[in-house]
C-alpha cells in the first residue's frame, strides 16, 4: 500500500468516508479530504485554485493497469500517477463526469516510492500486524528510565497498526513518563470495543476460511487482491 494526493480545482466530495474502487486493477481506495477539514485554511497552503484534495491509496502493485498494461511496481513515478488518475476516472465517470483533467492542478506521490532500474521500490510499506504478534510487541514503558515508545508497533488495546494505535501508544508513553516523574494526571486509555453488528459476518468469514473458501466479500479483482493480502498476512 502507498498513496498519492490529487489537488483539484473543485470540491468533489465523492462520499462521506472511504471509497472503494472495486473495479480498479490496482485496488484503489480514496477519501475526499476537504469535507473533513472545514476550519482548515487550504488557501494558505498552496495555489489559491486548490479546492479539494483527493487522497488515494493503491494496494495492488502486481496487477497490470489499464493505461500502460503493466503493474505499478514496474512503472515510473509519473506513470503511476497517470495510471491511478485514469483508473479513478474510469470508475467515477460512468454516468456523469465527476473527475476531469481540467480539475487536476497537481499531485503528490509519496517520496517513499523510489524509482530503481527495474521499476519502483516502496521504502515505507504498510505494516499489518500478524495473528499472535501482539504479545511479541514492546510496551510503551520499556522499563528504561529515560526511554518510552510511542508508535503504532507498541502493544496496545487497539491491536492494529493504525492512527488509533499510535494515539494509544502516545497516551501510554505519556503515562509511563508521568509514572516515572510521580506527577501529572494520566491520560485515558480505552478498551477496544468492536460493534456486535459485525459478529455474524466475522463468524461466517472464519468458517469459510477454515473450509478453504474465498472471503465473502470477494466480488471483484480489487477486493480479491485486498482479501488475498489479508489471508497471506494471517
Ligand atoms: C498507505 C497507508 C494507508 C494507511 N491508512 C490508514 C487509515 O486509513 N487509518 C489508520 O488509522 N491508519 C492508516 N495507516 C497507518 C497509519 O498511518 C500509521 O499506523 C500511523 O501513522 C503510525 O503513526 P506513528 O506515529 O507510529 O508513525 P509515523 O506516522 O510513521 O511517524 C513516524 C515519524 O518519524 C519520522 N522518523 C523516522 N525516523 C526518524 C529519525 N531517525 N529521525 C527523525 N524522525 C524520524 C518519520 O519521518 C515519521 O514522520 C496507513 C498507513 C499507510 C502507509
Amino acid at each position: 500500500m502507498n498513496g498519492i494526493q490529487f489537488y483539484l480545482t473543485e470540491n468533489v466530495t465523492l462520499s462521506r468516508g472511504h471509497q472503494v474502487y472495486a473495479d480498479a486493477p490496482w485496488a484503489l481506495t480514496s477519501i475526499s479530504q476537504r469535507q473533513f477539514w472545514t476550519d482548515y485554511n487550504i488557501e494558505s497552503r498552496g495555489p489559491e485554485s486548490v479546492e479539494d484534495v483527493l487522497s488515494v491509496i493503491a494496494s495492488d502493485w502486481e496487477t497490470p493497469g489499464n493505461l500502460y498494461g503493466i503493474p505499478a511496481k514496474e512503472c515510473t513515478r509519473e506513470e503511476i500517477s497517470a495510471e491511478i488518475w485514469e483508473q479513478l476516472k474510469t470508475h467515477l465517470n460512468t454516468k456523469q463526469t465527476r473527475l476531469s483533467d481540467e480539475m487536476l492542478i497537481d499531485y503528490f506521490l509519496d517520496p517513499a516510492i523510489e524509482e530503481t532500474e527495474g521499476g519502483v521500490k516502496n521504502r515505507s510499506p504498510l505494516l499489518i500486524n500478524t495473528v499472535g504478534s501482539l504479545k511479541l510487541r514492546p510496551s510503551a514503558n520499556v522499563g528504561i528510565e529515560n526511554l518510552t515508545l510511542a508508535s503504532d508497533y507498541v502493544r496496545t488495546n487497539s491491536d492494529l497498526a493504525s492512527m488509533e494505535s499510535a494515539n494509544e501508544a502516545g497516551r501510554r508513553a505519556a503515562n509511563a513518563f508521568i509514572q516515572k516523574q510521580g506527577m501529572g494526571r494520566p491520560a485515558q486509555i480505552w478498551e477496544l470495543e468492536e460493534p456486535d453488528l459485525f459478529e455474524p459476518f466475522k463468524l461466517q468469514e472464519s468458517i469459510r476460511y477454515r473450509l478453504g473458501l474465498p472471503h465473502p466479500a470477494e466480488v471483484s479483482q480489487s477486493l480479491r487482491s485486498v482479501s488475498n493480502k489479508l489471508l497471506i498476512n494471517r
